[in-house]
């Protein structure tokens, strides 16, 4: 919670507003009762008119001033709140953005947007409550008890009794909320995670006849949250009847004493009135408090959701001393020595790989699958670091560039084409957003798009839809090879990124490709070893060791595991 205000700081203003006038809306309340009990003890009852217009009209410049301190403090309640929120926000989708893919995995997609939304939404919640409360209730129990007190002593000491009943409730049936909204939070998460995968997932399990299974696990985890939600609903419904009871036996008790008083003359009926009111308000200011306590463990269960990712440091960070890698044209990648594990793997994924790769070449990896081809490629743009050994780019290991400098030397084509709804040309602008619309369109020539893409309604400015589900396989790795592309960078990753295409379309795009990145060192994944027999240099990988290195000919006559591979396609065909 602590750790969150921070982002109040830049509304202290409003903060400070909202304290002040909230004192002021909290006097006049306290106020109001003593001016009632003299119009009625020393005007009704002598019967003075002036006296009573006098008083009656302070009392309504009084209520007036109060209405208007109310109204003034929930606007810059409300003002405060929403900056806090928005400054939370945007926060913590800064702070995600930096995550590596592991830390996506360890949170889970799903959890991160409840907790940037629905979890910032409750601590706003808290915030604006607190902020108002945090005078009101303390003031108007103390000043209620203090006014009482000087209305009435004997007639205050059933304060005795009932503070300490109402505190007992309080106190027991906060105990158990507490625990409840963690466990609906949860319970919120889960529903939210079964969703999100039954959307995205929607083809593949209509496809695999798995709707009822996924309709009973929806079920199950509708049924769960809805079940806590009963649960917290129920513990509320108690609360404010047993508030309210408590409350009402109070005026019962003091009307009862007070009766008796007034009749031996002892205490005055406008004195009466008022201590009735003090005693409404001292109730009414513990009621504010336990509903504090109500919403006090639920923000503060989403505000540790908050911080629990907001402290996580990124497992990748730029370096303190950041180097500058070499200029110049065309890029280098090498690899000494590389090991690396995922976390939580048991097995490494790459083990001892080291090769280099420099300016024009195209460097080829091949292998069965998971024998760590994707994974080789990730280590490039840093969205791993290695375990062991180093990896370089352009002389200078990827630990010591910044992470921007880094990237801006990389053009990455992912194995799984991710695109964004918007225009193709906003897509392929992705890549570099200074790109002029000819250079666009020159990388969509290149990357073999432009004839499909001028049978799109609106050519360039056809919408893709949200994923790129309006395209084919192959139209989205078209698009996303155009996007790297436009990045005019000194390394090339393909990962796999040919392989929805047909051997026409793939055979050009390699060729111009070649011609087009000239100076560029491009490493590509490859499946069809056809396509890979002109590479400067080939890497086969097994388990993910380096069991071969070098042109297809020599992998020919030195590799097994190659001549393996290059047997398997030649008998299914797949080589010509
Ligand atoms: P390839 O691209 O050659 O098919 P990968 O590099 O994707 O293989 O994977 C290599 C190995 O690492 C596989 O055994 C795979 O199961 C494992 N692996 C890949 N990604 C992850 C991950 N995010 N977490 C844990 N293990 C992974
Ligand atoms: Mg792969």
């Amino acid at each position: 919670m602590l750790k969150l205000s921070r982002f109040l700081r830049p509304y202290r203003l409003e903060v400070g507003l909202v304290l002040v006038l909230t004192f002021a809306q909290t006097m006049s309340s306290l106020y109001l009762p003593k001016l009632m009990s003299h119009i009625v003890d020393i005007g009704i009852l002598q019967g003075d008119v002036a006296y009573i217009v006098r008083i009656g009209a302070w009392m309504f410049a009084v209520t007036l001033l109060g209405g208007l301190a109310a109204v003034a403090a929930s606007y810059c309640a409300a003002r405060a709140m929403a900056g806090f929120g928005q400054g939370l926000r945007l926060r913590l989708f800064a702070h995600v953005e930096r995550f590596t893919p592991h830390e996506f995995e360890r949170w889970g997609t799903s959890s991160l947007i409840v907790r940037t939304t629905n979890d910032v939404m409750q601590v706003q919640q808290l915030v604006s409550m607190l902020l108002r409360m945090m005078v009101m209730a303390p003031l108007m129990a103390l000043g209620g008890i203090l006014l009482a007190v000087t209305t009435d002593a004997r007639l205050s000491l059933v304060l005795v009794v009932l503070l300490p009943v109402m505190g007992l409730a309080i106190y027991l049936v906060m105990g158990r909320g507490l625990s409840l909204f963690q466990v609906l939070q949860s319970k919120v998460d889960r529903l939210n995670l079964v969703l999100r995968e039954n959307l995205t997932g929607a083809r593949v399990i209509r496809s695999f006849g798995r709707t009822p299974y996924e309709l009973g696990r929806f079920d199950t985890a509708n049924r769960e949250l809805t079940d806590t939600s009963v649960q917290v609903f129920q513990l509320m419904a108690t609360m404010m009847p047993l508030v309210m009871l408590i409350m009402n036996l109070a005026t019962l008790v003091v009307v009862w004493f007070g009766g008796a008083q007034i009749n031996s003359g002892t205490l005055q009926i406008g004195r009466l009135m008022a201590f009735i009111q003090y005693v409404t308000q001292i109730m009414f200011a513990v009621m504010m408090v336990s509903m504090m306590f109500f919403m006090i463990p639920r923000g503060q269960a989403s505000a540790r959701r908050i911080v629990e990712v907001l402290t996580l440091e990124p497992e990748i960070l730029d370096p303190d001393a950041p180097r500058r890698a070499r200029a110049g044209e065309g890029g280098v990648v090498e690899f000494r020595n590389v090991s690396f594990r995922y976390p939580g793997a048991e097995e490494p994924a790459l083990s001892g790989v080291s090769f280099s790769s420099g300016p024009g070449e195209t460097t080829a990896v091949i292998g069965g699958t998971g024998s760590g081809k994707s994974t080789l490629l990730n280590l490039i743009p840093r969205f791993f670091d290695v375990v062991e050994g180093s990896v370089l780019v352009d002389g200078v290991d990827v630990r010591d560039l910044t992470q921007k400098e880094l990237r801006a030397r990389i053009g990455y084509v992912p194995q799984r084409a991710v695109l964004f709804s918007g225009s193709v040309l906003e897509n392929v602008r992705y890549g570099d957003e200074a790109a002029s619309e000819t250079a666009v369109r020159h990388a969509l020539d290149v990357a073999q798009a432009t004839e499909f893409i001028d049978d799109l309604d609106g050519g360039i400015l056809a919408e893709v839809a949200q994923g790129g589900a309006n395209l084919s396989g192959g139209q989205r790795q078209r698009l996303a090879i155009a996007r790297a592309l436009v990045r005019r960078a000194g390394i090339y990753l393909f990962d796999d990124s040919f392989s929805a295409l047909d051997y026409r379309t793939d055979a050009r795009l390699r060729l111009a490709l070649r011609g087009e990145l000239g100076p560029a060192t491009i490493l590509v994944v490859a499946q069809r070893v056809n396509t890979i027999v002109d590479a400067d240099r080939i890497l086969v990988l097994d388990d993910g060791r380096l069991v071969g290195a070098g042109t297809h000919q020599e992998l020919l006559a030195t590799c097994p595991v190659y001549q393996e591979i290059v047997a398997s396609q030649a008998s299914s065909g797949a080589i010509a």
